[in-house]
């Protein structure tokens, strides 16, 4: 805890070094005290024992100094012992065990001290129980030493000097430590809470709240450092929000698009894809932003972007994806050092475009085609009349009405062409009305009646009672009910029966002609409503010489009623087509 905030590790520093210096500090002290006192009281000791070795020996022949020497003894603070050359006790102001006369004393290097020589000592003296500073000094009469005198003196006051230094350390050390303390909570707050507080701020700003501000509360360096931090805040959040407008603006545009945008960078990496684009790749939108090697993508779409980055240029092409035709164009995207950074490719969907070019084409080919065969036979027949190669006025006659037909088909396919361009473009004017579906049925059904007849071949009309008015142009779907009707007749074999009639349904009323003819193939009664389209091309040529547009008519008339046509078919046994006209109550509604 101590060790994790700075001030904490601060006061640890402090505490440490206080310590350690005191400790130093004291047992320096006290050793130099020690040694101070020791000498002073060594030298002093040695002096008083000169003085009473010089007193003994101004009187060598007296043998009792006890009165003096207990009188100097309480003056100088200090036992002193009398011995003679032999070491053997002679005077002594100490009472203890073995401290009488002649007994023997007891120091260490007392043979120094009879050769003359001043010996220092500190130790326990056993005799007085007590640590002693000693000093042992010889008494000389006419340089002979005589004996020896030594003083002790107890070491008490010393120590005790010593303790109360020791003391005073001890004290110093705790004082510092408190102070130090005391220093750490103010530093605490001076910089501890400042840094915190900036802290906060910067993690604030993490996450992207740029509200929060520093107080200031200083005017140092960590003063300093809040208000520049309240100023990278304040340049921050204004750049961001630029870059986030931009990047909205940028979104909305790119959202808006039609085209798909996909923009990659070097490594293949989805930087950013626009909805059109995701639809196209199938990825939703919670799969996020992928790699496009991780994707099941095109391989073309691949190896285009791989190219891009490989060459560094532009491309720009057509690819097929998804039966859809694409006009793509890939472009590098570089950094402003010019190194590339990523590919940006923008797809613009071309399919109808080129389906419509397609389209035309196969009408042009197929209005050419149509057109040729009759034309041809037109010129071939007139060349020969005009070779006069009708031999008589029969065949005259005969090359004429092939001419007369010829041009009536060609009229008829002009005609229905135009029907349908105008159909199909919307430039036909419809007259919507409330129309009785027995009344269009039979009105087309009567004038079929006589064609009927004149081939052998019956037809019949199914209409329940009361059914509903439905919405349509009257003319229009006649031309409906005629184009099938005669697609019919031409169909159903002698003898063989079509009927028309009409089904109510909720919401329109089903008008269908029902033939009893070959019947068409299942793979091709999709196709029937194609232009151009012939089940039996040869077949349809020879007989009748159909467009392949009456079909194609009927459902773009039904479409623009807003119903819908069908065609059901049993081979061999005949072919159902019908259409859904809306009722006339429920459009008006
Ligand atoms: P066409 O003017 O050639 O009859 P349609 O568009 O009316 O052109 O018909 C397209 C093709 O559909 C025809 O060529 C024919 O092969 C086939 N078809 C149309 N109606 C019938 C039918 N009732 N029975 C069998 N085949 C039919």
């Amino acid at each position: 805890m101590i060790n994790r905030s700075l001030v904490g590790k601060l006061w640890l520093a402090i505490v440490i070094l206080v310590i350690l210096v005191m400790f130093l500090l004291g047992l320096f002290l006290s050793q130099f005290f020690e040694d101070f006192y020791f000498s002073l009281k060594s030298q002093e000791l040695a002096a008083n024992g000169g003085k009473i070795a010089e007193m003994i020996a101004s009187a060598p022949d007296r043998q009792e100094w006890e009165e003096e020497l207990f009188i100097i003894s309480k003056y100088i603070d200090a036992k002193i012992v009398i011995t003679d050359r032999r070491g053997l006790i002679r005077s002594c102001t100490i009472q203890g065990r073995g401290m009488h006369r002649g007994a023997k004393i007891e120091f260490p290097d007392v043979e120094k001290i009879l050769q003359g020589e001043i010996v220092v000592q500190r130790g326990v003296y056993p005799a007085l129980d007590m640590t002693v500073l000693s000093v042992g000094v010889p008494i000389k009469f006419q340089r002979e030493v005589i004996g020896a005198v030594f003083l002790h003196s107890p070491v008490e006051p010393v120590t005790q000097t010593v303790r109360t230094v020791q003391k005073f350390i001890l004290y110093g050390t705790v004082g510092t430590i408190f102070l130090a303390t005391i220093l750490g909570f103010i530093l605490s707050k001076r910089i501890t809470k400042p840094i915190l507080d900036m802290n906060r701020v910067a993690l604030e700003m993490a996450k992207g709240n740029f509200n929060s501000k520093v107080t200031i509360e200083s005017e140092d360096e960590i003063g300093l450092l809040g208000s520049t931090l309240n100023h990278l805040s304040a340049e921050l959040q204004k750049n961001i929000d630029a870059l986030s407008t931009g990047k909205e603006q940028l979104e909305n545009i790119l959202t808006s698009m039609t085209d798909a945008v996909i923009t990659i960078d070097t490594s293949g990496n989805i930087l950013l894809i626009n909805p059109p684009a995701s639809e196209l790749l199938n990825l939703s939108k919670e799969a996020g932003l992928r790699n496009i090697h991780d994707l099941n993508l095109f391989s073309e779409l691949k190896e285009y972007f791989q190219a891009v980055l490989m060459d560094k240029t532009q491309i720009k092409t057509e690819i097929e994806l998804n039966d859809r035709t694409f006009k793509i164009g890939l472009t590098p995207l570089r950094h402003e050092a010019g190194d590339i950074r990523g590919v940006v490719a923008v797809l613009h969907d071309v399919t109808k475009e080129r389906q419509l070019e397609s389209l035309r084409r196969e009408f042009v080919a197929n209005v050419s085609h149509e057109l040729r065969s009759p034309l041809s036979l037109l010129q071939g027949y007139v060349e020969a009349l005009a070779d006069g190669l009708a031999e008589n006025e029969e065949e005259r006659q005969k090359y004429l009405n092939i001419l007369l037909d010829e041009t009536l088909r060609l009229r008829r396919l002009v005609n229905d062409l135009l029907d349908l361009t105008q159909l199909e473009t919307g430039n036909i004017s419809m007259k919507f009305e409330k129309i009785p579906v027995e009344e269009l049925v039979y009105r087309v059904a009567n004038r079929f009646n006589p064609l009927f007849g004149e081939q052998n071949k019956n037809i019949v009309v199914s209409l329940p009672g009361g059914l509903p008015f439905i919405r349509g142009d009257e003319d229009r779907l006649q031309q409906v009910l005629v184009n099938l009707l005669d697609n019919a007749l031409k169909y159903t074999p002698v003898n063989g029966t079509v009927e028309i009639g009409a089904v109510p349904h909720e919401k329109s009323v089903e008008v269908y002609v029902q033939d009893s003819g070959p019947g068409i193939p299942k793979e091709e009664l999709e196709h029937v409503w194609e232009r151009f389209y012939k089940v039996d091309k040869a077949r349809t040529r020879e007989t009748e010489g159909g467009t392949g547009l009456g079909l194609a008519i009927v459902k773009n008339i039904v479409q623009a009623h807003g119903g819908e046509v069908n065609a059901t078919s049993e081979p061999g046994k005949g072919t159902k087509f019908s259409f859904h006209i809306p009722l006339y109550e429920q459009e008006k509604e």
